[in-house]
């Protein structure tokens, strides 16, 4: 069993780190953070560094790497908090489902675009009816009228969608068949400034770019499908294990920058003749952010290293998203204790990472639906 990274992932990592050291700091991740916007500068920085690419095929103009490389560039990025921008979901919904089941016009124009920072994605998946139970609640549909698709629906919380430049939207193009609801659904690619698309903010916990996305009657020529007619949500499905693991990265990064700021304020702040760091209580805290984290790592990993050596590894992977949301914000609560009235103000890094990490244990999919899927990994009966 080998738990150590190589060479060129301690660079990787170590790189990234460096990078958001230098361009992101900590009065730039605050002040974004409350514009609720990225800088652009940095996020082409990032992007002429080749990490969008981590991932993509050099024939697209990525930089190659597998989805444990994906997982420290996403963790150590993360910790830049909004600067860089919504770098996950163009990585994950932009690069990974066009790479996977993109065709191939759309992979050769629209790659090297991704990995040259030109072009952002979001997913526009759930609707207002549910997002657990996605398919049951899904309303949008596509219909054909020649050689176009005419999509008309509407969607909720799709992120980043007001700095993308392109939305990949699921929408119901047959009806179910043998009882599957995941067949007929297709993914098509939108772009935001398409006619008919309307893009509606909603001021959320962590002030991050979510949105209620309308579909009026957008037309999209038959390139716009991704993968095949009425197997998009197949397609997603084989997403799963990225986004969950990427998800849990995410947390990974907040939950450790949490703790090196913590580390710094307590060995700082005066109570009683001397810096709070000599009190039992908070260097227990301090220990428990740092297990807390820790095991979280360890199971984000081992789900990464599976997926990137093509183990099956769904329960993994749901696992360690289940696991690090909930551990990163714990780490985080931890962290505000110690900080006193200064971790409960807005500005302060360690309320911030808070409400980021809050918001995993409900998304991608909700924390008891992955202890749903992790019971019947265990051949309990499905639950739903
Ligand atoms: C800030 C934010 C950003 C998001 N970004 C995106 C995005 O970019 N793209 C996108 O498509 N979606 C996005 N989402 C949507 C997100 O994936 C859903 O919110 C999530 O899947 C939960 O769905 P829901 O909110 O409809 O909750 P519901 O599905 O209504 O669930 C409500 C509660 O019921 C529980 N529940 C439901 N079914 C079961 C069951 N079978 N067993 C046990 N418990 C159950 C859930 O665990 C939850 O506690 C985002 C959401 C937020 C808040």
């Amino acid at each position: 069993m080998d738990f150590m990274l190589s060479d060129e992932q301690r660079m990787l990592q170590d790189a990234v780190r460096g990078f958001v050291r230098k361009e992101c700091p900590p009065e730039e991740i605050a002040a974004c953070s409350k514009a609720g916007e990225h800088r652009e500068d940095v996020w082409q920085k990032f992007a002429g560094a080749g990490w969008l690419g981590i991932g993509i095929d050099p024939e697209y103009g990525g930089s190659g790497g597998d989805l444990l490389d994906t997982v420290l560039v996403v963790e150590a990025a993360s910790a830049a908090g909004d600067v860089i921008g919504p770098l996950f979901p163009t990585m994950c919904f932009g690069g990974h489902l066009l790479a996977s089941a993109g065709s191939e016009a759309q992979k050769k124009v629209l790659l090297p675009e991704l990995v040259a920072g030109r072009r952002r994605f979001a997913l526009s998946l759930t609707e207002p009816g549910g997002g657990t139970d996605v398919l049951g609640a899904m309303r949008t549909t596509a219909t054909r009228d020649g050689e176009d698709w005419v999509i008309e629906g509407g969607k909720i919380f799709t992120s980043a969608a007001r700095s993308a430049h392109h939305l990949i939207v699921a929408a119901r193009t047959s009806a179910p068949r043998d009882g599957k609801k995941a067949y007929g659904v297709t993914l098509f690619l939108v772009d935001t400034d398409a006619a008919g698309v309307a893009i509606d903010p909603i001021e959320v916990l962590s002030g991050e770019d979510t949105n209620i996305v309308s579909y009026d009657g957008v037309r999209v020529g038959g390139d716009a499908v991704i993968g095949e007619v009425d197997r998009g949500f197949y397609q997603l499905i084989g997403m799963l294990n990225h986004e969950r693991i990427g998800t849990a990265a995410l947390c990974l990064g907040w939950a450790q920058a949490a703790l090196d700021e913590v580390l710094v304020y307590a060995g700082q702040r005066d109570a009683f003749g001397g810096t709070i760091d000599r009190f039992q209580s908070v260097q227990h805290s301090v220990a428990r952010m740092h297990l807390l984290i820790e095991q979280a790592r360890l199971m984000v990993y081992r789900a990464a290293w599976m997926q990137s050596q093509g183990l099956e590894c769904g329960p993994e992977a749901t696992a360690a998203k289940a696991v690090a949301a909930e551990n990163c914000f714990t780490a985080c609560d931890l962290g505000m204790q110690v900080m006193g009235g200064i971790g409960y103000t807005l500005e302060c890094g360690v309320n911030r990472n808070w409400r980021k990490t809050r918001l995993y244990r409900l998304a991608p999919i909700a924390n008891e639906m992955a202890l749903n899927f992790v019971a019947e990994s265990l051949g309990m009966p499905r639950s739903f």
